[in-house]
């Protein structure tokens, strides 16, 4: 998968590319050197440019090779982990700021699009889908309570009023946000990398750190080259090997996939989803899906906590879409392809500095698209000096995964095992 070309994917075969950008070589100073060239990279590098600092990027792949170029496309409010479990983090206060952020994270993505005029298919509205009483139940006072303690404008739906929109029986209503939305991702990754580029972000391709050396200015070593800079910004999700042991070892990497069907027709694939929202359901072990311009349906689901590609992906995408929706039993899967998403142990984010001059994003944790972008800004802004919205989300306790490196994904699928029976047994 790797090289200079992006894994295979609809969004890779729909994308317009950018011009390679030439891997790093010798030795350079930067203000800021950030590893990573996905979102969470990308935004800080954007907001750091603009300020005047002079930023180098160091990307092991291409731009928006990682989860940034590959996800469900799926730009959603909030956090993985939810409003109940910040709120037995940090207390009721600062889950509230934490979640107003989080809306600013994505008027800050809505911005760039249109500011910088990235054309990626940006479409309003998205739903949560409870499968079992229960799941109905704990949306249905979701809703409730973000309209009295969060102030958020989300709305119920009757499984009637869903029906309208969704042409699938699977669901008993939804919980619908008409903020929330979808984009392409790949579109949307090398949109911001376009930005940056224009705001004068130099960008290295093909240049894995190998090592972060800390001190007084931290340095980025490269096979051919090295970076000295008074700033570092650990940006590199999922895979990090060995960069810095204390984040890997409260994250852990599992793979996560997609299909594409082929093109469906614009008739067929609206009377899927009329208001073309995107919808994700609410299972541990989820489904998401929406539809992309040129009339797919693209389908998310199926973890693999050894982030091996699962046995036969294409028909057990085919099969868990067949679940939703019946009617597309002549239809194949075009396109199948997977990434790693970082989940933390409480699925919270983990954000803050390892050092007084290397930042470090992780733990999206699987709900990234939105909150990427303001750990970026985030961090530019404690770069700048402003750390106090930085800070509160520093304050969130993060543990390590029991068992180490070594024992954590055992341990994890044992855990997982779990879940998935609880979302069986409803
Ligand atoms: C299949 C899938 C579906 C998803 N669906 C959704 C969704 O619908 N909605 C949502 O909100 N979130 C979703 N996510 C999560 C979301 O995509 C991520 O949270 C987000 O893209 C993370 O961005 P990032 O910049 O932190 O990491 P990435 O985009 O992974 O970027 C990290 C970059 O760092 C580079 N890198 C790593 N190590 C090094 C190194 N040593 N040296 C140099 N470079 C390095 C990588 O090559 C990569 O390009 C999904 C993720 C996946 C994989």
């Amino acid at each position: 998968m790797s090289g200079n070309r992006y894994p295979p994917s609809w969004y890779a075969a729909s994308a317009v590319p950018l011009p390679e950008q030439p891997a790093l070589r010798g030795r350079i100073e930067a203000d800021v050197c950030i590893l990573g060239a996905g979102y969470t990279g990308l935004s800080a590098a954007l907001e750091l440019a603009e300020a005047g600092y002079k930023v180098v990027v160091l990307e092991a792949e291409r731009i928006g090779w990682g989860a940034s170029g590959r996800n469900g496309g799926q730009a959603i409010a909030g956090f993985s982990c939810g409003e109940d479990k910040l709120e037995a983090l940090v207390g009721f206060e600062d889950a509230r700021r934490m979640f107003d952020l989080s809306r600013e994270g994505l008027q800050w993505l809505r911005n760039r699009i249109s500011r910088h005029a990235i054309d990626c298919d940006w479409r309003d509205g998205h739903a949560q889908v409870p499968i079992k009483p229960r799941q109905q139940l704990a949306l249905q006072a979701a809703v409730e309570d973000m309209h009295a303690r969060y102030d958020y404008p989300v709305q119920w739906w009757s499984r009637e009023q869903l029906r309208e929109q969704l042409a699938s029986d699977r669901y008993l209503g939804a919980l619908y946000d008409p903020n929330s939305g979808h984009l392409h991702p790949l579109e949307y990754a090398l949109g911001l990398g376009r930005a940056a580029l224009a705001a004068g972000v130099v960008i290295h391709e093909q240049s894995r750190v190998t090592s972060l050396v800390r001190g007084a200015r931290p340095m980025l070593k490269t096979t051919n080259g090295e970076v000295q800079c008074d700033f570092a910004v650990i940006a590199g999700n999922a895979l990090l090997h060995g960069i810095a042991p204390e984040l890997e070892s409260r994250m852990m990497p599992v793979g996560t996939y997609i299909g594409a069907t082929a093109p469906l027709g614009e008739a067929r694939a609206r009377a899927l989803i009329r208001n073309d929202m995107a919808v994700a359901d609410t299972n541990w072990a989820l489904d998401y899906f929406r539809l992309s311009r040129d009339h797919r349906l693209l389908f998310g689901g199926r973890a693999s906590y050894s982030t091996l590609p699962p046995p036969n992906l294409r028909g057990t995408m085919t099969r868990r879409m067949r679940n939703v929706f019946p009617q597309l039993a002549d239809v194949e899967m075009e396109y199948v392809w997977g990434g790693n998403i970082d989940i933390s142990l409480n699925r919270a984010p983990h954000w803050g500095a390892l050092t007084p001059n290397v930042y470090f994003a992780q733990g999206f944790s699987g709900h990234g698209v939105i909150a990427t972008g303001l750990a970026g800004k985030l961090i530019a802004e404690a770069i700048r000096g402003q750390s106090e919205r930085l800070d509160l989300f520093a304050r969130i306790p993060h543990a390590p995964f029991p068992g180490g490196r070594l024992m954590r994904t055992p341990m994890l699928v044992a855990g997982m095992a779990w879940y998935k029976l609880r979302d069986a047994l409803g």
